[in-house]
């Protein structure tokens, strides 16, 4: 249950005074839909309304507070001119100037005769000093308050500062004072004030430098986040890795035999990470580890063999994916190895019932067979194993990190009892080290640094999409064109081509309606040969697409985003992808990735529409300089900063809101050591200090680790 003290900041934000639907709304889609959403949402910048000086002194282009008599109303004749008010005090005039103007509003809220303070922007117009518009206007023993440096939000379309402030200033005033959780020596000696001195801080710049994410105040908030997201991730470690595992070790009979049916050797790479993933399982204490690796790097024949090992030590073992297609694309990996090995494999999926489905679950209860392969459907309950010993999760970022522990933490069914499931975790980026950190703690890592080999480089070039036909008619070439692309052994032919359509907005109804157009286009050139696949289809429905463009009749595959996981089509050559601009570097590398993956020479197009920004720009000059995914993922990190790269919600990497990786990597390090120490003393957050690191854990929503303490 959420702290008491924590119900102000967990309200709808339209608890807030001014704040109705439809602003909720707007916030909701800027900040979060509570007050403590609010709270994060931080100032990006600030105005200086300090300057309060008499009319013949005042400066003109610059913001300025003024205290006036409020003269003459003059409305315009003709409505495209401005409404104009003369107002003086005792030194010069002013002129307030209005556009589109409400004659009887501004006669209440300026009127005639009146002493009234208004602040706004200076200008000189005519030779004469005017404020159109200004930002604020209010009656004198409002002097002070107008006074003021305003802090300035991020905003979006529709919702104005005003408004957005005074949410925020009413959050704020929500915000309670829980009781110390970090160490107070510690804080005393960074010069932290405590969590509600800062937060109000955060929000009160007094001037530029109190933006900079350096100072004392943004440095405390941030280490709050970066400490709630490491103690969360340490106390679902520790509680897991405090169950029992078991040694597993494998004779090595079964994975000889699907070694010797490989159609080539393992890269130096694969077998390191073999020979620790074996070692890991062999000991005692439970296995969480992670297997990072390029995309095409062959992290499936990894996996497999940890498995086979299971398999040999009399146990079973199952992989999880993240979505059909890939389920599917395992299998097709796995299978033949798996009969070369004489151990049996089962498919399970949503979409697998009725007979069929309940020989494979009766299969897997009895032990016949070793191997599972599946989607979610995998962690039901009437999947029951005989003795399950390691599951295999596939992320590809397609988890997202809650989803994941709650996963680990649920546990396959069957194991009850004879200590803990190992687990693998794979994953198809190349994370920068810190955002290894960040959403998977101390997990132990083993990396694939080289491709397979005889990959060869990807040919990756940019064009403007003006030159659109010009591309097509390349394409129309490269699809006639004879063997270059061709499976071994198979009839020649031309070349595979995928055709990325660009994110429109994080909409997936206005993705598919751009991916629609370009397949009706395309369609209208060459038929029957376009295909179209989206993350709208019916899984049968985007198998059938997938298997048609592996083996069949399409050629040319128009896709959403959804073929940037894991797909696998070694035919595949050409890959174009639209709007190139809109992506990330870490996302076009992935999508990059989906060729190359033959012995055929590979070509990559990235078509953007210019002119290019500074960002785009470095993005597309990164990839085309290097094929290198750890390298791109630490220049991704680079670019972006932490923020915007952890921002993109389907990442699966936690959203931080007030730590930058780019700037506060230093405090991460010593949150994780924090987050140590304090699970050392105290793992279930007992003691006084524990009491106010809960609070954190909700206050941060990591809610998913309290779940593991004792009542508290
Ligand atoms: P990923 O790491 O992206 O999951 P996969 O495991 O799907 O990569 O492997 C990509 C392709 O490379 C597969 O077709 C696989 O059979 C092949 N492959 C894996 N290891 C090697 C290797 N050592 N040499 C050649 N090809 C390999
Ligand atoms: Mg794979």
């Amino acid at each position: 249950m959420r702290p008491e003290i924590l119900f102000p900041l967990f309200a709808p934000v339209t608890a807030l005074p001014g704040v109705g639907p439809r602003t909720a709304k707007l916030i909701e889609s800027l900040a979060g839909p509570h007050v403590v959403d609010l709270c994060w949402h931080l100032p990006s910048g600030l105005i200086d309304r300090r300057y309060a000086p008499k009319i013949a002194d005042a400066e003109p282009d610059r913001v300025a507070t003024l205290t006036l008599r409020v003269g003459q109303h003059l409305a315009p004749r003709n409505p495209r001119q401005p409404y104009r008010i003369a107002c003086h005090d005792d030194t010069g005039e002013v002129t307030l100037v209005f556009f589109h103007a409400k004659a009887d509003y501004l006669s209440k809220i300026l009127p005639e005769g009146e002493v009234r303070v208004v602040s706004g922007r200076l200008e000189v117009f005519g030779g004469r000093l005017q404020m159109s518009h200004p930002d604020h206007i209010g009656r004198l023993e409002e002097l002070r308050s107008l006074k003021r440096v305003e802090p300035v939000y991020p905003l979006t379309a529709g919702l104005t500062l005003k408004p957005l402030g005074k949410a925020v200033r009413g959050a704020l005033e929500r915000a309670p004072a829980p009781a110390e959780w970090l160490d107070p020596a510690f804080c005393a000696r960074e010069g932290w004030p405590d969590w509600r001195t800062a937060l109000g801080a955060a929000h009160a710049p007094r001037g530029p430098e109190d933006l900079d994410p350096l100072t004392p105040t943004r440095r405390r908030l941030a280490y709050d986040e970066l400490l709630a997201n490491q103690l969360a991730l340490g106390l679902i470690r520790h509680h897991q890795r405090g169950q029992r595992g078991r040694a597993i070790r494998g004779d090595g009979r079964l994975c000889d035999r699907a070694m010797a049916a490989l159609p080539f050797q393992l890269t130096a790479s694969q077998r390191q990470a073999g020979a620790e993933i074996s070692a890991d399982m062999a000991s005692q204490s439970r296995m969480l580890r992670l297997l990072q690796g390029d995309v095409g790097s062959g992290k499936t024949v990894v996996a497999l063999m940890a498995m086979l090992s299971a398999v040999e030590a009399g146990f079973q073992a199952a992989l999880m994916a993240p979505t059909e297609i890939l389920a599917r694309q395992h299998l097709h990996t796995i299978a033949p190895l798996a009969e070369a090995a004489g151990v049996g494999l089962e498919l399970l999926t949503g979409r697998d019932k009725g007979k069929a489905r309940e020989a494979a679950l009766a299969r897997l209860e009895s032990g016949e067979s070793g191997l599972a392969v599946g989607t979610h459907a995998l962690f039901q309950k009437e999947v029951a194993f005989r003795d399950l010993a390691l599951a295999v999760i596939d992320e590809q970022h397609r988890f997202g990190v809650h989803q994941r522990l709650t996963l680990a933490a649920k546990g396959p069914q069957g194991a009850k009892g004879r200590g803990a499931v190992d687990v693998l975790v794979m994953t198809a980026t190349p994370i920068p080290r810190t955002l290894v950190l960040t959403s998977y703690g101390d997990m132990e890592v083993s990396r694939l640094t080289e491709k397979p080999a005889g990959r060869q480089p990807i040919d990756t070039r940019a064009l403007p999409l003006d030159r659109l036909d010009e591309v097509i008619d390349g394409i129309a070439r490269a699809l006639d064109a004879g063997a270059q692309g061709g499976v071994p052994g198979s009839a020649p032919r031309g070349a595979k081509v995928y055709w990325v359509c660009p994110l429109v907005e994080e909409s997936e109804a206005s993705d598919l309606a751009a991916a629609e157009a370009r397949h009706k286009s395309l369609s209208q050139r060459f038929g029957a040969r376009v295909g179209l696949v989206h993350g709208r289809m019916r899984g049968k429905d985007k198998d059938a697409v997938m298997a048609a463009f592996a083996e069949g009749p399409i050629d040319l595959l128009v896709a959403t985003t959804v073929i940037e996981v894991g797909v696998d089509v070694a035919a595949a050559t050409v890959m174009v992808i639209e709007h190139a601009e809109r992506f990330g570097l870490a996302q076009l590398h992935q999508l990059r990735g989906r060729v190359g993956r033959g012995a055929g020479k590979s070509t990559c197009l990235l078509l953007y529409q210019g002119p290019l920004g500074e960002a785009a720009r470095a993005r597309i000059h990164i990839l085309r300089e290097t094929d290198d995914g750890f390298r791109i993922a630490e220049e991704d990190l680079r670019l972006r900063g932490a923020g915007e790269l952890l921002g993109t919600r389907q990442s699966g990497f936690p959203e931080f809101r007030l730590a930058d990786l780019a700037v506060h990597d230093e405090l991460l390090a010593t949150a994780r050591d924090d987050a140590r120490l304090i699970i050392a003393k105290d793992p279930d957050l007992a003691g006084p200090r524990g009491a106010a690191l809960r609070v954190l854990l909700y206050l941060f929503e990591r809610d998913a680790a309290v779940k593991y303490l004792g009542s508290g």
